[in-house]
């Protein structure tokens, strides 16, 4: 017998119940990824993750190929591809990991669909990209939860299933065409510092991360200059790691640290579940019904500025100029400029959302569509009319300005605090700067402009 497994985002070896299963169940097994045209079409596909993606195909052949396989890749209508792959080798199953966009879904309908009419079986398998499945936990009232603290509190209490071995040997039927895999370096328009993808890479920095990162998390994830939260979610996003085997060996470790960075992937299951229940969240504003944003001719401008790092606040263009160097941000660095552009500039959460997936490596519609609602007051927070002050925050996590001088050069020689307020600096001080553009914005006028607005006045 043969079955096909379908590799989405979960791009491994190790911990992954589809190949698993297959295995088990069958004595060949195609490892298959297909290329999604749809995808590239809805313009998702950004060059960052495109190049993480091909280190990660080129990591997960290279480990199939050691066990005796490899990787098979096509490119087109995804559901049409497989089945041109399960008519070639009559295969009766096709195994698959959960995902739960509207897209991903879509998808998964159409596919089951097809391989109904060849006499085939498909098989969805949960947890392999969550630790807690969306919908396993629900409040009494509601399909999802809304809040995350008692989300948090039934997501703790899950069984949670024993993270698998990878496979010793995979035997891939021969004959099987496949296209050649995509390479980084031909793929333009990527960051400078963007990360290396694949399984092996990042099942080092985990363990590394483990080992020395883990302890400090607590009270360190906040400290910019310090950048030292895990940097796993580019592997977390492309399923090179298994949350739950991440969860594991993290509470494995125990302490403050490991609990604090276990609630982090809590918050990531918590995305997850209300994306399930609600896809129209990653477009439409979850909650609030207020969409007055400003449009004008000088918000745009102000758009601008935000994207080049050029607003005049040096911890918002320093976590612009990292985003744009790295494929990457730090999530306080995101919390703030998420807050400045919908609240303290008024502009839309999606247009900043749009920016963002471009040049995220773990851009993800999850993630990336809920936190900025979180941060613009429209999703699940539940104090949206909070503004986040970029100088006092600032001043908080980035005390000694090592962060900010790091990205944003002009400033390399000012001292603390005033390289958080450059403009409070006189004379020869001033002048040794003018490279340094001022405030777009008064953040008191920003202030009385978002409580106007959302007072609706
Ligand atoms: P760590 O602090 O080490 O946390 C470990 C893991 O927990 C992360 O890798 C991530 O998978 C998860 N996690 C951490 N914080 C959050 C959170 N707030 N929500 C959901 N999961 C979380 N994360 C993405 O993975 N993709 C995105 O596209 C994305 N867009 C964001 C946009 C905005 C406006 C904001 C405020 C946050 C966004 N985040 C996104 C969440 C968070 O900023 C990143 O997950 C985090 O910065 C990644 O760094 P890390 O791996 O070092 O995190």
């Amino acid at each position: 017998t043969v079955s096909v497994v379908l590799f989405t985002c979960d791009l491994r070896l190790h911990d992954h119940p589809p190949l698993h299963t297959a295995l088990e169940r069958s004595r060949e097994v195609v490892p298959l990824f297909v290329r999604d045209r749809a995808v590239d079409a809805a313009g998702f596909a950004a060059p960052n993750r495109l190049a993480f993606l091909a280190d990660c195909l080129a990591d997960l052949d290279a480990g199939l190929r050691e066990r005796g396989g490899r990787l098979v890749l096509r490119s087109g209508n995804l559901a049409d591809e497989v089945g041109k792959v399960v008519t070639e080798t009559g295969a009766q199953e096709v195994h698959l990991a959960a995902d739960h966009s509207a897209h991903a879904r879509r998808r998964e309908e159409q596919l089951g669909a097809l391989l109904q009419t060849l006499g085939c079986r498909l098989t969805v398998h949960d947890t392999v990209n969550t630790v807690v499945a969306p919908g396993t936990v629900t409040p009494a009232s509601s399909d999802h939860f809304a809040v995350f603290t008692p989300y948090h509190r039934h997501w703790a209490q899950q069984p949670m299933r024993t993270p698998l071995s990878a496979p010793r040997t995979v035997r891939v039927p021969e004959g099987v065409g496949s296209e050649p895999l995509p390479v980084r370096g031909y793929i333009t328009g990527v960051s400078p510092a963007l990360a290396a993808g694949g399984e092996w890479p990042a099942r080092e920095q985990l363990s590394a991360w483990l080992r020395s990162g883990l302890g400090e998390y607590e009270d360190g994830h906040d400290d910019l200059g310090g950048d030292r939260t895990s940097r796993l979610s580019p592997h977390l996003h492309f399923g090179t790691l298994s949350p739950v085997e991440c969860v594991q060996r993290a509470l494995r470790k125990g302490g403050a640290g490991a609990e604090a960075f276990v609630r982090q992937l809590a918050w990531r299951d918590f995305h997850r579940q209300v994306l399930a229940a609600r896809p129209d969240a990653a477009k439409r504003n979850y909650r609030s019904q207020h969409d007055r944003w400003r449009t004008s001719v000088s918000a745009r401008r102000d758009f601008e500025a935000w994207q080049e790092g050029r607003t005049g606040y040096p911890v918002i263009d320093a976590a612009m100029r990292q985003l744009r160097h790295e494929g990457w941000m730090h999530n306080r660095g995101r919390l703030l400029t998420a807050s400045f552009l919908t609240k303290t500039l008024y502009v839309d959460w999606r247009v900043g959302a749009e920016y963002f997936l471009s040049l995220l490596v773990d851009g993800d519609v999850a993630n990336n569509q809920l936190n900025w609602q979180w941060m613009a007051g429209t999703g699940t927070d539940s104090r949206p009319n909070r503004v986040l002050n970029p100088v006092t925050q600032a001043k908080r996590y980035d005390p000694d300005g090592v962060y900010t001088r790091r990205w944003v050069p002009e400033l390399a020689d000012v001292a603390a605090p005033f390289v958080h307020e450059p403009w409070k600096l006189q004379g020869l001080e001033r002048a040794a700067i003018d490279d340094y553009p001022d405030p777009i914005v008064d953040l008191a006028d920003g202030l009385a402009r978002f409580k106007r607005a959302r007072a609706g006045r």
